[in-house]
């Protein structure tokens, strides 16, 4: 059996026959009438409905059950998982298509296919995403692969309910490839007594080692932030590789170290890793005596606002990975501001030539946004700073053409003269 002993994860409902006809038709009432003004977003294949643009009652409906979106004549446009909330409906098919395990095995054997062509799965790359939510016509989904293990995590109660569909899914598109599936819901789902953690498929011991670019790491996906790797921030930890030989690198907001080891690799002098986070620092400190790196490195536990507004050192290159200052519109102002700050202080601190790699993974604040928050901190120091490179999430985490909220990493590579 698939799931071994934790097949009591998936919420498997036994039925009698009436029961089972009661459900049925329980399914077949689940249809949400959306308002004529708002079918334009449906027509532009955009993957969520608001609740403003539903006009049936929805009091009967629980979080997560599966509808039908209808135009008011009846028609059925499209399915997806319901809640109540601002983004009511989840779309995951347009038009009047089931949504069941054939659904499944064919939106996850694309999305694998999609990273095998862009050549992902190596013996020296064993990190990458499989599944980016509305990116991959699976909204609520994320699903990452480190050298064998799928981490699953699930942000909304529907997706979590498809699990019994999703994990044959990863088994039949990964092959070989698989050794276990492990579900973490419970962080993203945080309100829901329901959704516990645990393995829906084979195990194996944490952490576990796998590679990018080359470079080792122990992952934890147990104990550590999100599934337990940035796994977003791959081309762009490549591209510091060739900036870093021969330098002396600064990387703040470390997490577990992944800009450091790369550029370590690649031949840098000497690199520190800063963070607020004794645990993220302890995490670093492994993957760097993981890859023999230990003479070449120091850390530093401390907080990185505070830190760049009185740099103690020279560094030729300086990395600035923040966490989200913003995850929701009304505080993208004081983020704007918290970048702009953060900007200023290295642009001011950094010596003549150096480099900075600056990013930003709030939605909220674009890529423009984010362009003109780093100009104006460059105006406020009054050094001349020139734009090298422009930064962006890579192709394992795609954006839906219909779905231009996907976009969320950007990044800049500047010189400061
Ligand atoms: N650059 C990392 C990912 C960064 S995640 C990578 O490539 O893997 C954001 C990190 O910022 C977390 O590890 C968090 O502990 C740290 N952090 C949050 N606030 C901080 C602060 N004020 N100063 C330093 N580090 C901070």
């Amino acid at each position: 059996m698939i799931y071994g002993k934790n097949i009591n994860f998936l919420r498997i409902r036994r039925y009698s026959f009436a029961g089972a006809t009661i459900f049925a038709l329980r399914i077949m009432k689940r249809t949400v009438s959306i308002h004529p003004k708002k079918l334009h977003s449906i027509e532009r294949k955009h993957p969520w409905i608001f609740s403003g643009a539903i006009t049936s009652k929805t009091d009967a409906f629980e979080d997560g059950d599966l509808v039908a979106l209808t135009d008011s004549k009846g028609t059925i446009l499209a399915r997806g998982h319901f809640q109540h909330a601002t983004i009511a409906v989840r779309i995951l098919n347009f038009g009047d298509k089931p949504i069941d395990h054939v659904f499944f095995k064919n939106r996850v054997s694309n999305a694998v296919q999609t990273r095998r062509n862009s050549d992902l799965f190596r013996d020296d790359n064993s990190i990458c995403r499989i599944i980016h939510g509305e990116g991959d016509g699976l909204p609520g989904l994320i699903v990452d692969y480190y050298a064998g293990v799928a981490v699953v995590q699930c942000h909304s109660i529907g997706m979590y309910r498809e699990l019994d569909k999703i994990v044959p899914a990863l088994v039949s598109a990964l092959g070989d490839d698989l050794i276990a599936v492990y579900s973490k819901s419970s962080e993203t789902l945080p309100d829901r007594s329901d959704v516990e953690d645990g393995y829906l498929h084979g195990e194996c011991e944490t952490p576990h080692i796998a590679l990018e670019n080359g470079v080792k790491f122990n992952i934890d996906w147990i104990t550590g932030q999100k599934t337990g790797f940035f796994i977003d921030q791959r081309e762009n930890r490549l591209l510091l590789a060739k900036y870093a030989k021969g330098k002396k690198v600064l990387n703040t907001f470390c997490y577990s170290g992944g800009f450091s080891l790369l550029a370590l690799q690649n031949g840098a002098n000497l690199v520190h890793s800063l963070d607020s986070s004794k645990k993220a620092i302890e995490l670093t400190d492994a993957n760097i005596d993981l890859n023999g790196f230990t003479d070449q490195h120091k850390s530093i536990v401390a907080d990185a606002m505070n830190y760049m507004k009185d740099l103690p050192e020279d560094y030729d290159i300086i990395v600035l990975d923040p966490p989200a200052f913003a995850k929701h519109r009304n505080k993208r102002h004081k983020a704007v501001q918290g970048y702009k700050r953060l900007n200023a202080h290295t642009i001011r601190q950094i010596k003549p030539g150096g480099i900075i790699f600056t990013f930003s993974c709030s939605q909220v604040v674009d890529k423009q946004l984010f362009t003109n928050t780093v100009i104006a901190a460059a105006i406020e120091t009054g050094r001349n700073v020139r734009i090298l490179e422009q930064l962006h999430q890579p192709m394992d985490h795609p954006i839906s053409a219909f779905h231009p909220e996907g976009e969320y990493l950007k990044g800049l590579v500047i010189q400061v003269d």
